[in-house]
């Protein structure tokens, strides 16, 4: 099964992902974490990344492309994958569709996790209280920035899904268990069909 979460920061996907993960023994590819892991090895593209996620804005397309189109490669993505953070720009997507078009797959669900700002707001900052902010971009002022990005970058990627017809909105302001019961829902629906 290849799986896209989609959602603005602090939506749950990576949570999510993580249940997905457990029942279905499919990675999870965080992109986030990726350039996370790349900024504290050190290497050319984490220090470049690393800059760019600290302003709250996105790594060019053609950087997230090359990463994706190898990691989609490894064995362990063989029987699927769940995309945490990727696609989020239109050219990615299109990439994307490009990728596994050449290696003769497609995705099969993109689930949407909806949410209202101000609950992200408050999401975020508990993160930062209960990990000390550790991460380089989880501050307040950041993640007004990031927010903006995905209003003006990544929420059209949902318009372009649901043209496409893969694309499944749950309400993400239930409590953890009821999220992972709408996605569990909405996935069996995709296969039932
Ligand atoms: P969140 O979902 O909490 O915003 P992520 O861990 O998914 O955070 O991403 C953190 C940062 O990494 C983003 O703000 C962005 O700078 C960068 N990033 C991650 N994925 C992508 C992507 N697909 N395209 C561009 N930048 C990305």
């Amino acid at each position: 099964m290849r799986l896209v979460l989609l959602g603005p920061p602090g939506a749950g996907k990576g949570t999510q992902a993580e249940r997905l993960v457990a029942e279905h023994g499919i990675p999870q590819l965080s992109t986030g974490e990726m350039l996370r892991s790349a900024a504290a090895a050190g290497t050319a593209v984490g220090k470049r990344a690393k800059a760019i996620m600290d302003r709250g804005e996105l790594v060019p397309d053609d950087v997230m492309v090359e990463i994706i189109a190898e990691r989609i490669d490894l064995p362990d993505c063989a029987n699927g994958f769940i995309l945490d953070g990727f696609p989020r720009t239109i050219a990615q997507a299109e990439a994307l569709d490009r990728l596994l078009e050449e290696r003769g797959t497609k995705l099969d669900r993109v689930i949407e996790i909806a949410v209202d700002e101000g609950m992200l707001v408050s999401r975020i900052e508990t993160r930062i209280k209960e990990t000390g902010g550790v991460r380089g971009d989880d501050s307040v002022e950041t993640l007004h920035k990031r927010i903006a990005v995905y209003r003006r970058q990544t929420a059209p990627v949902a318009g372009y899904y649901r043209r496409k017809g893969l694309i499944a909105t749950i309400d993400g302001m239930g409590s953890k268990d009821e999220v992972t019961a709408a996605i569990a829902e909405a996935l069996g629906a995709t296969s039932a069909a």
